[in-house]
């Protein structure tokens, strides 16, 4: 679907009106071409209904119309001054009614982030930003070589996977070294060390899902990777085991191998073939900064398990979240998709499953296409979905399954920052991409529930999505002092009843998601935690995430107490407060019956034989830390019972 010049010039006025510039070097949004890179990412989106939304706000912006619906008063956007501007814009960020906060908040990621992109140096020079690398010449050689469907065919094998990632990639290394012909499908493409260039620009629009990236409620944005190797390309490295208190909460709900040593024996592998160690430390200032903080509280700060071999913990690995230009990061690309590469499985980028084929109540295969059109049908003897957590629940309701916890139960560790501004030269696009975490508070209601604190490379674009807007000004002021900011992550892990993925009549996904009172609370908890944290570290100046300005200046302006007061009442309603998912979890639950979860205890759906799951869309809860261990471990457990399943009847 294309966007008209009407619509191109109506993003301009709003993107001018949120990044003006300075109005000396520094250029506004239009002058460097960000709405037009906003237009381009806006159009992956396969979603016609949204997209058609967008024109139709675009094509109405600057109408009389609009200027009256949104503000009361019948007048053309383009006939206000900049203030004028902000008001209206303000005006939406502030109203009692969550969809114009929403509409705010979609605007403002969708011109700002762009803005910090396209920019360049003039810009970045003021935020302290060295601007991307550039493609490493001496960057490894790529090790898999997957196909394109380029003619519409049909294949056979014993099991088709759908999706690459932490699931997908560790399912076909297992179910390939068992000696199956395996299948493996992914939607994205296959971008490799020698691709990365470190910019945002290229990692974006490559090696991040498209869409859906927001909850419909506007709440929560949705992060994640796509392409070959999916989430674990772009992940930060954090390597937590699945931990003893989640394992019980798990096998009580009727999955009891997650207390057995069939899933020790399955973190074992996983951790000796991704190489998890505690070697790749490097601090950078970020990290330091935290462990400062908890050191002078006496709270508990250790070091980050991390997925690296050879990484540098230092400039390179900032910016790993676009990819690791050293082949340092070990993703599924330099593991089990070589496994399963050196096992004989054939890969496809670029392939959609649409559906699964369904016959008799068995998997017997799934239909992909192309992005030119090609159709793949793949026949086989079982069907392994690992799609995400999203893509997942969509595909097995696309393909016609009913049970009603397909699609229930979706968690998202809702997560956040709090500034705090310290005076070390901070840069938090620099160091490892996460060194220490404070789990003191990660079980505030004695069930394991609470928040987890880390902290999280940010470019200046990732970084923009978290930095309040309340004027152009101000924000370009609070951009240029993210290099003296300490971000500390909070991570809920929510108790729920969490959130549903449904289609739409096109059979996109349509992510629903709404922050229960008591994971409020324990965000709100988080605020309290890290605001501790980063006083004690020595921040003079302390701010949340929420789009008002809430802040205090420890010792001089305001309190702890009276911060969290204004924190509590501003709450975490849609669209007031800046969260995001990066750890999509739960939407095909496991269990032990048909009534409490989409997947028997062998990952299997209930409703189709044959049919297996094998991603984040397992979990029975939330896992608490991130997640990437533990998918991979149900991955691998579920697919040598797949294995151990089909194995004997080919007298293998
Ligand atoms: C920026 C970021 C940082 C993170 N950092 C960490 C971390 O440090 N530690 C940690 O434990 N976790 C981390 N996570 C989370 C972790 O990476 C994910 O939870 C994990 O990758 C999810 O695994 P998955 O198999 O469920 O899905 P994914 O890894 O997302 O893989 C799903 C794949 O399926 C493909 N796909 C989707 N639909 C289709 C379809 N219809 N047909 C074919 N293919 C399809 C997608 O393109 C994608 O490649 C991070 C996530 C992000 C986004």
């Amino acid at each position: 679907m294309t966007f008209t010049p009407q619509h191109l010039t109506s993003l301009r006025l709003i993107s001018d009106t949120f990044a003006p510039g300075d109005g000396a070097g520094i250029p506004p949004a239009s002058a460097v071409g960000a709405p037009e890179f906003a237009l381009e990412l806006a159009g992956v989106n396969p979603r016609a209904a949204e997209l058609k939304q967008l024109q139709t706000l675009l094509r109405l912006w600057d109408t009389r119309f609009l200027g009256f619906v949104l503000t009361g008063r019948p007048r053309k956007f383009s006939s206000l001054d900049q203030a004028g501007r902000e008001r209206v814009l303000l005006s939406l960020s502030d109203s009692r009614l969550a969809a114009k906060r929403a509409l705010f908040a979609g605007l403002k990621g969708a011109c700002l982030a762009p803005y910090y992109i396209t920019a360049g140096p003039a810009l970045w020079d003021s935020v302290g930003y060295p601007g991307p690398p550039g493609p490493l010449a001496s960057a490894p050689d790529p090790e898999l070589k997957p196909e394109h469907v380029t003619q519409d065919e049909t294949i056979v094998c014993d099991v088709v996977i759908v999706g690459s990632g932490a699931g997908g990639g560790t399912a076909a290394g297992v179910l390939a070294a068992a000696g199956l012909d395996v299948v493996v499908l992914e939607a994205g493409e296959y971008h490799d060390d020698r691709d990365f260039d470190g910019s945002e620009r290229t990692g974006f629009s490559q090696l991040y899902a498209g869409a859906p990236t927001v909850t419909s409620e506007g709440q929560v944005a949705l992060v994640a990777g796509r392409g070959l190797g999916g989430g674990t390309v772009v992940n930060y490295t954090t390597s937590f085991p699945t931990p003893d208190h989640v394992r019980a909460e798990w096998a009580a709900l009727g999955t009891p191998q997650f207390l057995t040593s069939e899933y020790d024996d399955a973190l074992a592998a996983v951790n000796t073939r991704l190489g998890v160690n505690k070697d790749h430390q490097g601090a950078g200032v970020r990290d330091q900064v935290l462990e400062r903080g908890a050191n002078a509280l006496g709270w508990n700060v250790d070091a980050m398990p991390r997925n690296v071999i050879g990484c540098d913990a230092g400039i390179e690995c900032g910016r790993c979240g676009m990819g690791c230009r050293i082949g340092a990061k070990r993703s599924v690309t330099k593991t089990w998709l070589v496994d399963a590469a050196d096992n004989g499985a054939r890969m496809y980028v670029g392939a959609q499953a649409r559906t699964v084929t369904i016959e008799n109540g068995k998997a017997v295969g799934v239909t992909a296409v192309s992005a030119g059109g090609n159709v793949l049908t793949v026949k086989a003897r079982a069907v392994v979905v690992a799609a995400g957590a999203i893509q997942t629940p969509a595909l097995l309701k696309r393909s016609g399954l009913a049970n009603p916890n397909i699609g229930r139960h979706l968690r998202l560790h809702p997560a956040t920052a709090l500034w705090g501004l310290v005076p070390d030269l901070v840069n938090p696009w620099e160091g490892a991409l996460q060194a220490r975490y404070v789990n003191e508070w990660s079980d505030l209601d004695g069930d394991g529930y609470g928040v987890l604190f880390e902290t999280a490379p940010l470019t200046p674009a990732f970084g923009s999505g978290f930095v309040n807007w309340r004027s152009g000004a101000q924000h370009l002021q609070r951009m240029q002092e993210l290099k003296h900011m300490l971000g500390v992550a909070i991570i809920v892990r929510d108790k729920g009843p969490g959130g549903t993925v449904k289609i739409g009549k096109d059979g996109e996904p349509i992510v629903s998601y709404t922050l229960s009172p008591g994971d409020t609370e324990l965000l709100m908890k988080g605020f309290d935690g890290a605001a501790r944290i980063a006083e004690a570290a020595g921040a003079t100046k302390i701010y949340s995430t929420h789009h008002r300005t809430i802040g205090y200046e420890p010792g001089k302006r305001g309190n702890l107490e009276s911060f969290l007061a204004e924190v509590r009442k501003e709450g975490a309603a849609p669209a007031r407060v800046a969260l995001a998912a990066l750890h999509i979890m739960g939407s095909a639950r496991m269990g032990g019956t048909p009534e409490i979860s989409a997947l028997n205890p062998d990952g299997e759906t209930w409703d189709v034989k044959n049919l297996v799951v094998a991603d984040g869309s397992c979990f029975p809860t939330a896992s608490g830390v991130n997640p990437m261990i533990s998918i991979e471990s149900i991955a691998y457990m579920n697919a040598k019972r797949l294995a151990a399943k089909l194995i004997p009847a080919t007298g293998g």
